[in-house]
């Protein structure tokens, strides 16, 4: 298997990305004072740039937890990541990776390749089938990006439609499909954009997780920082004199909350935010993607393969694996749900989601499957504070309306968080990007 997901079609775009990651700003920030809404890794990256400059900063957080996306649960004996599992790309120039470093945490190379999937009967694939895959994706490659028009305003599925049909109706292009395109991006092709799905860009690097838990890289951005629990925000007012939010006024204000609570309407923005802007949080996808993590007594899977493929039905359901003997103790799989049926699988009570995956496992394992000891499972798009699990280009959108979040608005109110920032939406460092760049936007104005 030679493919590796995230890297295999990226178009690079590498030129100003590098300088959101800086994070010096043009001017101090002394004597003012931001409201920064939300403490995932966008909200903290912008309060600690703004605080460590000398502005007085307050962040309100709907949650009773820092680092939203960003969390860790250790009670399986090894990390269950409800949300970012993976450092994509860590490259001396991802910050993600300079906070790993920073903070000491241990990293561990989760290889791609290291993979069996089974068909739809439960029986291996054989290596020429892994073939025909690696074909199928390069032929697929070829047709539908590099011969990909900007404009084309198809989903990734009409686009397959007319140009290999066949693809959809062979399990495992529809694995292929799903595993790779509908993980990666945290949608259904159906709804994906054929033409802008792959023109973001990424850093270098096989993907790394945190053996020790990702939401130890909180901790440099959240100490010392003024940060309110169970505040959730409902209204964000700004005009020329400054702003105000749940009573308190500043001086400005980084609004750093999910795509999905923008379009939810949670927050009112007095004045409304501008119509280029609210179109681009209707336009802009969010998808969900859902985690499953199941303990069992003794492993009855091969505890060497890293990762698992199942052609399941409906397409995307628990069809990729994660084994984490490969790094820990722990006899733990974790099951991950895709496209279309994500949202599905979300609005699963845990008893049910587990009886789901279960049956997968079993098509494949049988009887060997036992009852598992334990179990967690995320429903991100359920939640109230998020609403899904991150944005993706959606069809009959464009790159355009991404960049409308960059831009301060009434040279007051800042917008941050994964889904402002075309080139790394969708990551731990694009956030944290995108506050570093709230950050350094209000320095430049003060
Ligand atoms: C299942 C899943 C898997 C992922 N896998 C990866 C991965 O492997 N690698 C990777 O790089 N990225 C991954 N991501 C994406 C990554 O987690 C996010 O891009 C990133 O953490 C988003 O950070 P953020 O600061 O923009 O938003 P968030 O972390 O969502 O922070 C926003 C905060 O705003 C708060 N909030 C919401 N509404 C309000 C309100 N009204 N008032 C006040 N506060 C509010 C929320 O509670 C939250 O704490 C994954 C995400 C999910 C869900």
């Amino acid at each position: 298997m030679t493919i590796t997901k995230r890297n295999a079609l990226k178009l690079g775009i590498a030129s100003f990305l590098v300088n959101l990651a800086g994070n010096t700003a043009a001017k101090e920030t002394v004597g003012t004072k931001v409201i920064v809404v939300g403490a995932g890794i966008a909200g903290l990256a912008a309060a600690q740039q703004l605080q460590s400059q000398g502005a007085t900063v307050i962040v309100l957080e709907a949650g009773d937890y820092i680092g939203g996306r960003i969390r860790t649960d250790m009670s399986l004996g090894a990390p269950f990541e409800f949300g970012a599992g993976w450092i994509h790309g860590p490259d001396e120039k991802n910050p993600i990776k300079r906070l790993a470093d920073r903070v000491g945490a241990n990293t561990f190379v989760t290889n791609d390749d290291s993979l069996e999937v089974f068909d739809t009967q439960g029986q291996p694939l054989k290596g020429e089938d892994y073939d025909r895959m690696d074909r199928m994706y390069d032929r697929l490659q070829r047709k539908l990006y590099l011969r990909g028009r900007r404009r084309d305003k198809r989903s990734i599925y009409e686009a397959i439609t007319e140009i290999e049909p066949e693809l959809l109706n062979d399990p495992l292009g529809r694995w292929m499909l799903s595993a790779y395109i509908e993980f990666d991006i945290g949608a259904g092709i159906e709804d994906i954009s054929a033409a802008n799905a792959f023109s973001d860009t990424s850093f270098d690097g096989d993907d790394v997780i945190f053996t020790d838990g990702y939401d130890a890289i909180l901790a440099p951005l959240s100490d010392g920082i003024d940060v309110r629990l169970n505040s959730t925000v409902f209204q964000i007012s700004y005009g020329k004199d400054g702003v105000e939010v749940n009573g308190i006024e500043a001086d400005y204000v980084v609004c750093a909350v999910p795509l999905g609570v923008l379009k939810a309407g949670t927050i009112a923005f007095d004045p409304a935010l501008p119509s280029a802007v609210q179109d681009a949080v209707n336009e802009i996808g969010f998808g969900t993607v859902t985690k499953i993590a199941l303990k069992f007594d003794k492993p009855f899977w091969n505890v060497e393969t890293q990762y698992f493929g199942v052609m399941t039905e409906p397409k995307g359901r628990w069809n990729y694996w994660l084994n984490y003997r490969k790094f820990s103790n722990e006899n733990v799989l974790l099951g991950l749900s895709f496209g279309q049926y994500a949202p599905v699988a979300d609005k699963m009570s845990q008893d049910d989601m587990t009886k789901d995956a279960m049956e997968v496992l079993q098509s494949v394992w049988g009887e060997a499957v036992t009852a598992p000891n334990a179990v967690l499972t995320t429903h991100w798009s359920q939640h109230p504070n998020f609403k899904g699990a991150y944005s993706y280009p959606q069809a009959g959108g464009s790159i355009a309306q991404y960049e409308r979040f960059e831009k301060p608005i009434g040279n007051r109110l800042f917008m941050a968080g994964e889904h402002t920032v075309f080139n790394y939406h969708s990551t731990t460092h694009g956030a944290l990007m995108s506050g570093r760049r709230a950050a350094k936007a209000i320095a430049s104005l003060w």
